[in-house]
């Protein structure tokens, strides 16, 4: 029996050989042996050169994910376990500091397709691709094995699966059910000195939530916002269960008011405050309409952390996508005080560093403030970003100062 394969074009191996993962199916001249959705193939050259293993995605635009470049390797239960198990070693730093992980990040850990997350004794699986969903079994399996480990949860319930024409799935995969009250911890820090022996507890609504439950990639950045805020007027947009509302608040903030549309989400906030014996101001209301309320009434804030949803997800959104995150960090810049502190995100990949700091500019312009970047921000470290595919870097922040 011939192994599945897609042989590439003339001239369309490049990619590959830099080992850039993605094969889109312009680039794919023939199918060979007749894969299955998510099976894994040899992609190779026109001459028949090997370059990859990938998994098959026969209804996405990305024909094929690669997870492996050694020919003699065999994708299978084995080399999965040996992917998860070295991305979980890799974040073995972060064992003292948290108890909620992303263990894999997808193709930056070689894994197409695959996220795992860790909520204490749970871990959530978010499969994305093809691949990803013909793995699920022995995925689970590994990850249930995991010490310490009670339940695997299923949270397949992401766009990008409709791309590669798959239906959206939740629920208990192996193991316990998350309750509703998880509790995830993580240490905080909220002065330059502070090593960060305190801890912040927050909920993490595995089921339901946002992403897997809770916004991991913002740890880093919760312990900025925190080291910033002391004796700041602060306000909190796109709060979500308040994050960046607590830590601001644990660090010091003079007052916090979190921002945020979702009436659920608010009433999680409270709890977290609660939690962590801090208090803020909730407000639920539309952020683009709240921020010219506070306009108009001369409100000003020393501090504003403006985290909002991927307002672009598609190439044809950016101009308009621009336009909004534009429209957000105008208004938030003339809320300022003289000295005050914008820290502004986008998570869109498409709104690449160059043009989210283009936007900013913009913004301060119209708003007619001098403004100074004095930090950059990141997606937390369990979030890396494979050389090979930049296209992992998803979230940037500034740290902005107005004169
Ligand atoms: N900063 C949060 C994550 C923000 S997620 C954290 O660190 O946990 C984006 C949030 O924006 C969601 O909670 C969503 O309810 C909210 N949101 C989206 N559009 C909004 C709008 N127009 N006005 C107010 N909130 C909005």
């Amino acid at each position: 029996m011939t192994t599945p394969a897609l042989v590439l074009a003339p001239g369309r191996e490049r990619s590959l050989e830099r080992r850039h993962p993605w094969v889109f199916n312009g680039s794919v001249a023939e199918v060979v042996g007749g894969p299955g959705p998510g099976e894994p193939v040899a992609v190779r050259a026109a001459d028949g050169r090997f370059l990859a293993w990938a998994a098959y995605s026969p209804a996405s635009q990305i024909s094929a994910r690669a997870c492996s470049w050694v020919e003699d390797e065999r994708i299978d239960e084995a080399f999965l376990e040996g992917r998860v198990h070295r991305a979980v070693a890799a974040r073995s730093y972060l064992d003292h500091r948290t108890d909620a992980v992303r263990l894999v990040f997808a193709e930056s850990d070689g894994l197409p397709g695959v996220i795992v997350d860790r909520y204490g004794p749970f871990v959530v699986l978010q499969l994305s691709s093809a691949g990803a969903e013909r793995w699920r079994e022995p995925l689970t399996a590994v990850c249930g094995a995991l010490p310490g480990v009670d339940g695997v949860y299923e949270r397949s319930d992401v766009d990008a699966r409709k791309r590669e024409g798959l239906p959206p799935r939740r629920g208990v995969l192996a193991g316990a059910e998350p309750s509703a009250d998880l509790l995830l911890h993580e240490r905080a820090a909220w002065s330059e000195e502070d090593a960060g022996a305190r801890s912040w507890s927050f909920g993490a609504d595995v089921r339901h939530g946002h992403k897997t439950g809770f916004y991991l990639d913002q740890r880093a950045s919760r312990r900025v916002v925190a080291t910033l805020a002391a004796g700041r007027r602060t306000l909190d947009l796109f709060a979500y269960t308040g994050g960046f509302g607590v830590a601001a608040a644990s660090g010091g903030a003079s007052d916090v008011t979190c921002v945020d549309s979702s009436a659920p989400a608010l009433s999680a906030a409270r709890e977290n405050l609660i939690r962590n014996g801090v208090t803020a101001q909730l407000v639920e209301a539309d952020v683009f309409r709240y921020l010219r309320e506070l306009r108009d009434r001369g409100e000003s804030f020393d501090l504003v952390v403006a985290d909002p949803p991927r307002l672009v997800s598609r190439a044809q959104d950016v101009n308009r996508g621009s336009r909004a995150y534009k429209d957000v960090n105008l208004l938030a810049l003339k809320l300022l005080a003289p000295g005050g502190l914008l820290v502004t995100f986008s998570c869109s990949g498409l709104v690449g560093p160059d043009l989210f700091q283009k936007i900013v500019f913009g913004a301060a312009l119209d708003a007619r403030r001098e403004v100074q970047v004095v930090g950059r921000l990141t997606q937390a470290s369990d979030h890396p970003v494979l050389l090979s595919f930049p296209e992992g870097a998803y979230l940037k922040g500034l740290i902005c100062r107005a004169a």
